[in-house]
This record gives C-alpha cells, sequence and structure tokens, in this order.
C-alpha cells in the first residue's frame, strides 16, 4: 500500500502533570512555531478556557508539528476521565501513541486506562520517560513498572518491543540512551525524540485513486463557521468547494457543499484547498453534523464503519 511518508498522526497519553503541555510546547518551539519575540512563557496547548481554569485536559485536540517536509499531528487524549468515548475517538484518529511517563512518579492509573486501549487498537507504542533531571527520577525502576504495566494488560511480544525515548521537556531535551537519575539526556534538543517517532509510528497508508472517504471523529464550533466536524481523511481527497455524499447516522445521504476546509498549522487552523488520505482536517458547511458520519465521493458513497458514542460519565457543570 502506498503511504503518506510526509505524515506521521500519533496521539500523546500521559498522566496530568507529566508533562504533556511542556513536551508539545518544546516540540513546537523547536520547529520554529512560535513567531519570533513572542514569549515562551505562553503556554499554548490547554488554550482552551475551561481547561485553562481547571488546569486540565478535557477536549480532544490535535497540533501540528512540522519538521522539514514532515508534519506531525499530535492528538490529545483526555487527561483523567473518558468523556463519551473520547479516547477511542482520539486513536481512531492516528497510527500510534507517545505515552509519557514521569520518571520519579511512573506510570499512574490514568495511563493504564488510555494504554488499555491503545493496545486494543493495535497502536504502536514510544515510551517517553520525562523529568529525568528530577532530582528524585528512579528511571530504572519506572521503566520495569511500565513494562509490568504492559504485560498486565496482555501486550504480546511485539507490542512490548516498544522503543524508548528519555527527555527532560522543560529544558527541551531527550536521549536515546539512558541519563542517570536526575540528569539531564545528553542531547541539547528534541531531536532524537523526532527521529524515534517518524521512524516507529507508521506513516498512514492510503488506497491509490481511491474515491473521498473521511470519518468525522469530533465535532468543535467556530464563532465564524460554526458547527465544524473533525475528520481524519481515510481514502481520496477532498476539496474546498467539493460536492460530497453526507452519509448520516440516520442511514440517509445528503448531496452537500465543504463550504470551508481547514488543517491545524502548530496550533491554529488554517484553510486550505485540498487534504489527502492521511490528513487529520476540520469541515463547515454541514449544520447538524455529528460524529461517527461518513463524507464520502459523490459517485460511489460507502460509509466508514460506525463509532459508538458513549453517554458522558461526568458531566461538566
Ligand atoms: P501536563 O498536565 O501533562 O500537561 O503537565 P505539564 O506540562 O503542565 O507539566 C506539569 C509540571 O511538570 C509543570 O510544573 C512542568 O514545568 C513540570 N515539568 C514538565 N516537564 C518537566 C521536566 O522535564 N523536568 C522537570 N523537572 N519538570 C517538568
Amino acid at each position: 500500500m502506498p503511504v503518506r511518508s510526509d505524515l506521521r498522526n500519533v496521539a500523546i497519553v500521559a498522566h496530568v502533570d507529566h508533562g504533556k503541555t511542556t513536551l508539545v510546547d518544546a516540540m513546537l518551539w523547536q520547529s520554529g512555531a512560535f513567531r519570533i519575540g513572542s514569549e515562551k512563557t505562553d503556554r499554548v496547548m490547554d488554550s482552551n478556557d475551561l481547561e485553562r481554569e481547571k488546569g486540565i485536559t478535557i477536549l480532544a485536540k490535535n497540533t501540528a508539528v512540522r519538521r522539514g517536509d514532515m508534519v506531525i499531528n499530535i492528538v490529545d487524549t483526555p487527561g483523567h476521565a473518558d468523556f463519551g468515548g473520547e479516547v477511542e475517538r482520539a486513536l481512531m484518529m492516528v497510527d500510534g501513541v507517545v505515552l509519557l511517563v514521569d520518571a520519579s512518579e511512573g506510570p499512574l492509573p490514568q495511563t493504564r486506562f488510555v494504554l488499555r486501549k491503545a493496545l486494543a487498537a493495535r497502536l504502536p507504542v514510544v515510551l517517553v520517560i520525562n523529568k529525568t533531571d528530577r532530582p528524585d527520577a528512579r528511571i530504572d525502576e519506572v521503566v520495569d513498572e511500565t513494562y509490568d504495566l504492559f504485560l498486565d494488560l496482555d501486550a504480546d511480544e511485539e507490542q512490548i518491543e516498544f522503543p524508548i525515548v528519555y527527555c527532560a521537556s522543560r529544558a527541551g531535551r531527550a536521549s536515546k540512551n539512558k541519563p542517570g537519575n536526575g540528569e539531564m539526556p545528553d542531547h541539547e534538543n528534541l531531536d532524537p525524540l523526532f527521529d524515534v517517532l517518524l521512524e516507529a509510528i507508521p506513516a498512514p497508508e492510503y488506497t491509490e485513486g481511491a474515491a473521498l472517504q473521511a470519518q468525522v471523529t469530533n465535532i468543535d464550533a467556530s464563532p465564524f463557521l460554526g458547527r465544524i466536524g473533525m475528520c481524519r481523511v481515510i481514502e481520496g481527497t477532498i476539496t474546498k468547494g467539493q460536492q460530497v455524499a453526507w452519509m448520516k447516522l440516520d442511514g440517509t445521504v445528503q448531496r452537500t457543499k465543504i463550504t470551508e476546509l481547514l488543517i491545524t498549522e502548530a496550533l491554529d487552523r488554517v484553510p486550505v484547498e485540498s487534504a489527502y488520505a492521511g490528513d487529520l482536517i476540520a469541515v463547515a458547511g454541514m449544520a447538524d453534523i455529528t460524529i461517527g458520519e461518513t463524507l464520502a465521493d459523490v459517485e460511489t458513497p460507502v460509509a466508514l464503519p460506525p463509532i459508538t458514542v458513549d453517554e458522558p460519565a461526568i458531566s461538566m457543570t
């Protein structure tokens, strides 16, 4: 199968406070995503107001890190509880997972919960041991605890052979070699992490000449565009202004026009003319677009398998 060698889609999984935001910020920073003169201290990932207020991450969304010709889409996963099958839906967008674990605290319950789902989806994992610089780091034990966790979750031999990258995210440093407890990784930047991600996370596959199929995995709203559907393009090409078959959950099919098509650049959604198999997109133009629906070619519309959306476990009031 041909692959999008220029693209990787990866979900990041971490217990709260293990350093997910710090790591993604550092990846963006080192990829030149911040304008010169902007404040590095401005935390960028938890941009949602509610999240900022509560200091937690609620809505899965993505950040795109550009490295030369390569784009790595990093999809966030909820760090505390699962709202409406959100973890599963985030995992449907990606081809691999970064499991970020604090070098002192080790894997905690939330890590286990999401990892179980990632293993069930047979997504390859890159283990990032973060905060190696912590004076109370206990790197060997934490790596052992992570292996134990995989075994406990019935990971098979293939799944347990994950690569490990050691990070001091706050300093923006990474290494493939294990540093001493309380020490910085030997590399001055995050390049070893980028290398391992590009190597270990498969590029999205697609079928040559296939008709459009895009799966709506999340819903968002914009003051300018109204309701927007977040999708992964599974096959084919989608273009702004294109007529598509909107295959609804009730089984009906409606011909509709893509009025706006956006992709993520760093933390912003930017309009584009076209997107291709593997891309994560946002589309506008369908007032009541819903999770689980398919956007397909008008001539040969084929729906993707449905997605089950559970009722939220906790109500946010
Ligand atoms: P998140 O909840 O997973 O997004 O975690 P944050 O990125 O907000 O980080 C939680 C805390 O850990 C913050 O105070 C960070 O400054 C700190 N932190 C993150 N990475 C590192 C690191 O590599 N070393 C140390 N010592 N602290 C870190």
